[in-house]
């Protein structure tokens, strides 16, 4: 079975804006590594575009019947979410 890929967007500490493309959730980047170390809230490359949590098990969710499975990548570690039985 193939697997979707995302990777988790890494603090670049520029103080640039972190922001979802779909609903426009955003944090400073400074802000956005401290919620990311502290494992409150990670932003995904999924699919070309920056997603939220939210939005990214949303968008994850629509290829479902395709693979429910999705490998994340995080810098040099991975693992992979199963979208099997999740419920909106
Ligand atoms: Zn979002």
């Amino acid at each position: 079975m193939n697997l979707l890929e995302a990777t988790i967007v890494q603090p670049t500490q520029d103080g640039i804006l972190v922001s979802c493309e779909m609903c426009g959730l955003s944090y400073p980047d400074s802000d956005y590594k401290a919620l990311k170390d502290g494992r409150k809230l990670v932003y995904f490359n999924f699919m070309d575009q920056v997603l939220c949590h939210g939005c990214f098990c949303n968008q994850a969710i629509k290829y479902s019947d395709l693979t429910p499975k999705v490998r994340v990548t995080d810098k040099d570690m991975s693992f992979v979410l199963n979208f099997e039985d999740y419920q909106l």
